[in-house]
Formats: C-alpha cells, sequence, structure tokens
C-alpha cells in the first residue's frame, strides 16, 4: 500500500536515508515479526521496532507472569502505525522474522520453542550474556541451531550494558524486513565495544539444511 501523506511526515528521516526509500518503508509497514526474550530487554527494542514503523509485532516474553498487553499501550501512542499483540503457540502465523533476544534461562528456553515451531523463519538471535553475539539468519540454512553457542542454556554473567547490543540487532532486523543491505548469515561477535563480524556457516548435522523447504506458494498465502 502506498505511504499517506501523514507516514511520509512521520518516516522521513528514514525514507531520506540514501538506500531506505519509501518502498523499503512500505515493505516494513506490512511487516510481521515475532520478538521475544525478556520483558527488559524486549521493552527497549520493541519501541525502536515501533518507532521505525514495523506494521505488525507479536510478542512472546520470558518468564512467568509477563503481559504484552503491558506494552500495547505505549506503542500505540508512539505509533498508530504499529500493532502489538501476544504471541500464540501452536497459532501457525506467518512471521515474516523472529528477533530473539537470550539473556537467561527462559529467555533461552523461548527461542528455543520458538524455532521448534518455525524451524525455517528467517531469525536473529542475540546473546546478550557474555561473549555478546548477534546471529543473522536470513534464510535458513544455516539457521540458529548451525550455531553450537547462540542458543545454549547456559548463561555466562556479563558486565555490558545489554541494551546498545539489542538495538544494534534490531536495527539488521531492520534491514532485513526492508529488503536493504544484502541479507547474508553472519555471526557478529563483541569484545567490550569492538565488534567482529564473520559469515555464519551451515552445519550439515543440523534439520535445517535437509528439512523440506515450504512452497512458496504455500507461504504468500
Ligand atoms: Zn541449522
Amino acid at each position: 500500500m502506498p505511504l499517506s501523506d501523514e507516514q511520509i511526515e512521520r518516516y522521513s528521516r528514514q525514507i531520506i536515508v540514501p538506500e531506505m526509500g519509501a518502498r523499503a518503508q512500505e515493505r516494513l509497514l506490512g511487516a510481521r515479526m515475532l520478538l521475544c526474550g525478556e520483558s527488559r530487554d524486549a521493552s527497549p527494542v520493541l519501541l525502536y521496532l515501533a518507532g521505525a514503523g514495523v506494521g505488525q509485532i507479536a510478542l512472546m516474553l520470558a518468564g512467568p507472569g509477563e503481559k504484552s498487553s503491558k506494552f500495547a499501550s505505549s506503542v500505540a501512542a508512539l505509533n498508530p502505525d504499529c500493532s502489538v499483540s501476544s504471541y500464540r503457540r501452536g497459532s501457525a502465523a506467518q512471521i515474516d522474522l523472529a528477533l530473539m533476544l537470550i539473556s537467561s534461562e527462559a529467555s533461552a528456553d523461548a527461542a528455543r520453542a520458538v524455532l521448534d515451531e518455525l524451524p525455517r523463519v528467517p531469525a536473529i538471535i542475540v546473546r546478550l550474556d557474555s561473549p555478546a553475539k548477534i546471529g543473522i539468519f536470513p534464510a535458513p540454512p544455516p539457521c540458529p541451531r548451525c550455531d553450537p553457542i547462540l542458543l545454549s542454556p547456559a548463561i555466562n554473567p556479563s558486565d555490558f550494558a545489554a541494551d546498545p547490543i539489542a538495538i544494534s540487532a534490531a536495527s539488521e532486523a531492520l534491514k532485513l524486513l526492508a529488503g536493504i543491505g544484502g541479507a547474508r548469515p553472519t555471526i557478529i561477535e563483541f569484545d567490550g565495544y569492538e565488534s567482529r563480524s564473520h559469515d555464519a556457516a551451515a552445519n550439515p548435522q543440523c534439520r535445517c539444511a535437509t528439512a523440506e523447504r515450504p512452497a512458496k506458494a504455500e507461504r504468500s498465502r
């Protein structure tokens, strides 16, 4: 759907970014994302994604008693183009990209549960414990399970600020959803404020390499 005058105004700072443009903004507005993690980690990321104009965000909060509904009003106030819902497992919802933030055993469990349900979903996994890592998997294989560390349940405490790393992963999510900046499977490793990236490799033992790809027509329905 073409952008309204109001939307052009709202996203003008983003649309003028050279590789972004109106077409990419339309893709963001039409995107459906799954955001999974602890509430404290997910909250700044959610507001960042909503501000950028991701159309639909399904939230899966780790830990007992966490309610997605508490975020709905702050997101609605920030950007009426974005809607937040709580992700219902087993709903087989069509998700364009899953962004999973791991900083605890509960959030690692939640990420594994998402991938059990949606093994071939384009995914970004963020380890907010130590060493911090971002794994970007635009079109499995490789998938997050191909990396031995990304989904590990062992949590190593860290003393760095998690939010900047989570936000930089969220900006990678925007690039994938907007279809800009290439889309290579990549691992970004952080060492303090230094970061290094390399290609993510497929693991032949992983089932993502052999699982049958869903037919394209079926996915876009
Ligand atoms: Zn895999």
